[in-house]
């Protein structure tokens, strides 16, 4: 039998899409590796956090100058780990919770229009999906880490659906956060994304586009595992 072709998948799209759960569920049912390039961005908010820095709060240019540095050093040390088990560990810290609240989603936000921190962070994510049989899960995979992926996915749903995933998801954490505060939130972040000047997040011309807002989560899942199923059998 001949031995399967592992390719590299490429799931990009705004906040709150459900990008991870599917993205995670993908590359369970296809055996790949999952890397998930948002965390990278939630560590260099959390390290920049913990040097003093407010990356959810006020940036002057000395300080995104300074917050590139550290993201050059937090990748040069290979300080940043993502774990098979989808556990982040930052300079020997299981951080997995630490990321993701509200602080640090607005503060990765923010870091990640810094083009230093962009570039410190390109080699580390084309490193993780070079050898192929990964799904990588990000903004700007199928554009600029990955032009070239062979299968790339536009995961997409209204700001209305994307808050009110998230504000499921953070109430069942304990969160007070309100549907209009998440909503608000959702909507500053799209505007953040789509507006920066570096990788802006936009659909990559030969993606396909899924569209969440009306399929449940596991008929998103076998769309995009059938069309790389296909993709595969035609390699
Ligand atoms: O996907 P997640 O919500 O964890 O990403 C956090 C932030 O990191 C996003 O709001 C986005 O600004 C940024 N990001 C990015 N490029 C990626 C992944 C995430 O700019 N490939």
């Amino acid at each position: 039998m001949a031995k399967r072709v592992r390719l590299l998948v490429a799931i990009d799209g705004p906040a709150g899409a459900g990008k991870s759960t599917v993205a995670r569920r993908v590359a369970e049912r296809l055996g790949y590796v999952l890397v998930d390039t948002g965390a990278l961005y939630r560590c260099v908010a959390l390290a920049a956090s913990r040097a003093g820095f407010t990356p959810h709060g006020e940036l002057s240019e000395d300080d995104e100058l300074a917050i590139g540095d550290l993201a050059k050093e937090l990748a040069a040390g290979r300080q940043i780990q993502l774990e098979p088990s989808g556990r982040v560990v930052l300079d020997g810290e299981d951080v997995s919770r630490a990321i993701r609240s509200p602080e640090m989603s607005l503060g990765a936000s923010r870091v990640s229009a810094i083009p230093r921190v962009r570039e410190a962070l390109l080699s580390m994510q084309r490193q993780a999906g070079e050898h192929g049989g990964a799904v990588m899960e990000g903004r700007d995979i199928g554009t600029v880490v990955f032009p070239d992926a062979e299968a790339k996915f536009f995961l997409t749903a209204s700001a209305e659906q994307r808050a009110g995933r998230r504000h499921a998801e953070l109430l069942e954490k304990g969160s007070a956060v309100t549907f209009d505060e998440t909503l608000a939130d959702v909507r500053r972040r799209d505007t953040a994304d789509t507006d920066r000047p570096v990788a802006p997040l936009r659909q990559a011309d030969d993606a396909v586009l899924v569209d969440s807002s009306t399929m449940a989560i596991d008929d998103v899942v076998d769309v995009i595992v059938r069309e790389v199923r296909a993709r595969e059998a035609q390699s």
